[in-house]
């Protein structure tokens, strides 16, 4: 099959990363989770002490970053200045720092062009807010993932570790949080692309999501 470059955009807890990851693996394409690059930067600018509105520290930040996705044998992990911080970027705290630090100008426009150079080669599948509106509009296919913002908190919450003293209350606040400011920001707002298609996932399992998308990926080979 030709190599096609495919987007989904999602809210907060959309099907999460699992979709995204199946429909990848099946058509073989490579996957890239570009959530993962703001948390990135939201994770830098804590440890760096710059606060989430603070335009010239954050631009400062941005130029001595070198993000990277790399393969290693748990999968896919993420570096910045070849350091690890995979397992850093999911804590609640670094979850609300990334959606305000998406809102920066001076973040989305870093992200942009980096995002634009992992999409020079195609076949794969890109996962974010923004994917078919702004950073892929010629993408081939593109997809936009919904779900209740009830049935998205329950997911996340059946996904937690018994550990986590999180409730699910909270956990519906801060997706509700999320999804205003992503879908209310100036720049790169979540929004389906007029072209896309958009499939409600609140009553579907995760494999009849993906079956679902595989019927509008078309076979060019
Ligand atoms: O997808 P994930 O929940 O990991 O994304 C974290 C945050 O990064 C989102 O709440 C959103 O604010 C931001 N984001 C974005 N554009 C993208 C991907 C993520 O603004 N393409």
């Amino acid at each position: 099959m030709k190599s096609l470059l495919i987007t989904i955009d999602r809210p907060a807890g959309a099907g999460k990363t699992t979709v995204s990851r199946s429909l990848a693996q099946s058509l073989g394409y490579r996957y890239i989770d570009t959530g993962a690059l703001y948390r990135g930067v939201a994770f830098e600018a804590k440890s760096h002490g710059i606060h989430h509105d603070d335009d010239n520290g954050l631009e400062h930040l941005c130029s001595i970053l070198d993000i990277k996705f790399v393969a290693g044998k748990d999968g896919t992990r993420l570096t910045v200045n070849d350091s690890d911080i995979t397992d850093q970027i999911r804590t609640p705290e670094i979850t609300m720092l990334a959606s305000a630090v998406s809102a920066r100008t001076v973040v989305r426009k870093y992200l942009l062009d980096l995002q634009k150079d992992l999409g020079k080669e195609k076949g794969v599948v890109f996962e974010g807010r923004d994917m078919g509106t702004v950073v892929f509009p010629d993408a081939d296919v593109k997809f936009y993932l919904d779900a209740s913002c009830k049935t998205r908190a329950l997911r996340r919450y059946k996904e937690l570790s018994p550990k986590s003293s999180t409730t699910l209350e909270k956990i519906e606040r801060d997706i509700k949080d999320r999804d205003e400011n992503d879908s209310t920001r100036a720049l790169a707002p979540l929004k389906p692309a007029k072209d896309a298609i958009i499939i409600d996932s609140t009553d579907l399992s995760i494999k009849e999501v993906v079956e679902l998308m595989l019927t509008h990926i078309p076979n060019i080979s």
